[in-house]
């Protein structure tokens, strides 16, 4: 197993699961990886075996310290590396997204150190994910559950799937957009900026975590 898909194991039950404490199923990393749940749980027990993780039979998996230690620099080093990518070398979202995905594996943390202090320590990626030792916040509801008329801001996309980033870039619809929800169909959600009206398929619009907002 090689240390780039043991991090990647790390980093996907980091992300997908919904409190620390609570065991990740192995059928979300399967659908994450689109792996056969045998392979899926082959892994599952080497890193468990490693001290990685803590495996519950039928329930799922949870990092342990080391794993988690190992996912949180990991994903320090993704946002990092998206941020840079988006600012400073202007790449698109998915484009950052995409490149993070190697550059996570292979720079040293010193390096994502300096250049987490070139671009002013930052909090967020260009996707809104919290960037540590910022707390992985669960913060805010998808706006496919949000109630027609209500005024919402855009706090982070997720998961960040390429047809999403491609889709809202173009639209402008990141982190701190502001729109209010029009209607909802079992395609479509409708939605109105400040500016104009969009219409989000339902794939893309379950990705856009918001809040509530009442300075519209
Ligand atoms: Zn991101």
């Amino acid at each position: 197993m090689s240390v780039e898909s043991i991090e990647d194991y790390l980093g996907a039950i980091y992300r997908l699961r919904q409190e620390a404490t609570t065991p990740l199923p192995l059928s979300q990393l399967g659908e994450y990886f689109a792996f056969s749940p045998v392979s899926i749980h082959e892994m599952i027990q080497k890193l468990d075996r490693q001290g990685l993780v803590q495996y519950i039979p039928y329930r799922g998996v949870l990092l342990t310290a080391a794993g988690e230690e190992e996912a949180v620099a990991l994903i320090q080093r993704h946002r990092i590396w998206e941020r840079f990518l988006t600012d400073l070398l202007e790449f698109s979202w998915d484009e950052a997204h995409q490149l993070a995905e190697h550059l996570e594996h292979a720079a040293p943390q010193a390096v994502t150190q300096r250049l987490a202090r070139l671009l002013g320590n930052p909090e967020r990626c260009p996707h809104g994910g919290p960037i540590p030792p910022q707390p992985e916040a669960p913060g805010g509801r998808p706006l496919t559950e949000i109630a027609p008329g209500v005024q919402v801001e855009v706090l982070r996309i997720k998961p960040e799937t390429p047809e999403a980033l491609q889709f809202l870039q173009a639209e402008q619809l990141g982190p701190r957009a502001l729109l209010r929800v029009l209607a909802h169909s079992a395609e479509h959600t409708l939605v109105e900026t400040q500016e104009r009206r969009v219409s989000l398929p339902a794939t893309i619009a379950q990705t856009l975590w918001v809040i509530a907002d009442f300075g519209f």
